[in-house]
């Protein structure tokens, strides 16, 4: 046994001990806010157990271990549906970012610390409605002010905004210049006066994500964590934070297994679906396509272990997982029938196939959308040229809105 084969056993050792208080039974049929409240248990009981903050510095209240580790907990952690979703962003982007970024080391710290124990939510503002793709686009303006700025303008599919307590947020410092020059990087308190959240429901009945607006909003310059003009810097290293993070071959939907119960259990012209080709072929497909992806991550842990980078392979994970989950869910509702479209609103998209189809579409946007990551595949991993940027060197407000 390696060592982090030993790491993961007790990994998953302390998982099921736990998983009866906060996996996914215990969550079955909650409120948002109650599952919220048991996340935030869950994600302190993880802080004293040695489990949060795996790869970060001990002074920063981490357990000062590498990313093999962390990729390997949170691997090991996904099948028991704990309720960690809350906590993602905040402590996969915004409060490491905090940490380098952040001008007062003791403020990142307490915060650090805070978000870590599940007692503060931090978000990541940086798509906004005139797009979220084109990051070097936005327009919500910070405009000088005595020894500080005042925010204006709106932000967009920022997620679970309505319970966070601090967000990262980047904005429009120098219209004159072309649009990467211009943004500076700052944090924000979600409670400060002027700005307000409003939640946006998602076709699959929850309400994660929010419109969040910004109306004379006050930040002492303390909270700038770019140089004038430098945010988009900061923006990339927010997005590129972690090169490689735990994935999921059955793209956060259902296990193939659960396909494969339902086409034994249903039948298509009189004969089991299991025995239908077509089926088979799908099932085939996908075990293939799974069978590649955990190759892919499995070559990465290698890669990390012997010191190396994983390359830029890891874009393909999350565009074939979920677009491949989409279909095998389509699949499944045509299997079931009409049965299939029943509602139920505490459905776990981990295991009902209507839930699961309904919420894909979101997980081929969020965090970059399929294009986009057919783009960095074209051109990271291809070597294809890149796109054409005719808006590069033009003056943000010379460019036609
Ligand atoms: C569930 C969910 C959670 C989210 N959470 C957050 C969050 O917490 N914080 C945050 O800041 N944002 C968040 N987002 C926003 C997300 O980052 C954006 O939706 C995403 O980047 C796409 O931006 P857009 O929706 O403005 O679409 P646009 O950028 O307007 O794109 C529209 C379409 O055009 C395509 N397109 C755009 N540019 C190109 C190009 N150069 N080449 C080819 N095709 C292109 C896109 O792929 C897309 O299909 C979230 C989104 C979702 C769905």
């Amino acid at each position: 046994m390696t060592d982090i084969d030993t790491y993961r056993a007790r990994a998953r050792e302390w998982l099921t001990s736990v998983a009866g208080e906060f996996g996914k039974e215990a969550r079955r049929g909650l409120s948002v806010e109650d599952d919220l409240a048991l996340g935030r248990c869950y994600q302190r009981a993880k802080y004293e157990a040695g489990y949060a903050g795996i790869n970060w510095p001990v002074e920063m209240g981490g357990q000062g271990l590498t990313h093999i580790e962390k990729v390997a907990f949170d691997t090991e952690e996904m099948p028991f549906g704990m309720p960690t979703a809350y906590f993602g962003i905040s402590l996969g982007m915004p409060v490491p970012i905090l940490q380098r970024f952040g001008g007062d080391k003791d403020f990142a710290r307490e915060r650090t610390i805070a978000a870590l124990r599940g007692e503060e939510i931090w978000c990541q503002l940086f798509s906004e409605p005139a797009g979220g793709s084109d990051l070097a686009g936005l327009r919500l303006r910070a405009e000088q002010e005595g020894n500080g700025w005042k925010l204006n303008g709106q932000k967009l599919w920022t997620s679970w905004a309505q319970y966070c307590d601090y967000g990262v947020i980047v904005a429009r410092t120098d219209p004159t210049v072309p649009k990467h020059k211009g943004l500076t990087y700052f944090w924000v308190d979600m409670k400060a006066p002027g700005v307000a959240v409003r939640p946006i429901k998602l076709a699959g009945g929850d309400s994660h994500v929010n419109e969040v607006f910004f109306d004379d909003v006050r930040l002492d310059d303390g909270h700038r964590m770019s140089p004038v003009g430098g945010g988009f810097a900061v923006a990339m290293a927010t997005l590129m934070i972690e090169r490689y993070v735990a994935t999921d071959s059955a793209g956060f939907g259902p296990h193939l297994d659960l396909f494969i119960d339902l086409a034994k259990s249903v039948e298509i012209n009189g004969k089991p679906a299991i025995k239908d080709g077509r089926i088979r072929s799908a099932i085939a497909r996908n075990h293939a396509m799974r069978t590649a992806l955990d190759a892919i991550t499995a070559r990465a842990m290698l890669m990390m272990q012997a010191g190396m980078e994983p390359g830029p392979e890891g874009s393909l994970n999350k565009l074939v997982s979920v677009r491949s989950r989409q279909r095998l869910s389509e699949l499944a509702i045509d299997l079931q029938g009409p049965a299939a479209l029943a509602y139920d609103e505490h459905a776990l998209v981990k295991e009902d196939w209507a839930a699961s189809w309904m919420n894909a579409p979101t997980g081929r946007i969020a965090g970059g959308a399929d294009e986009m990551l057919l783009n960095t595949i074209a051109e990271k991993i291809l070597g294809l040229p890149q796109d054409h940027r005719p808006d590069k060197a033009v003056p943000f407000n010379a460019i036609p809105a």
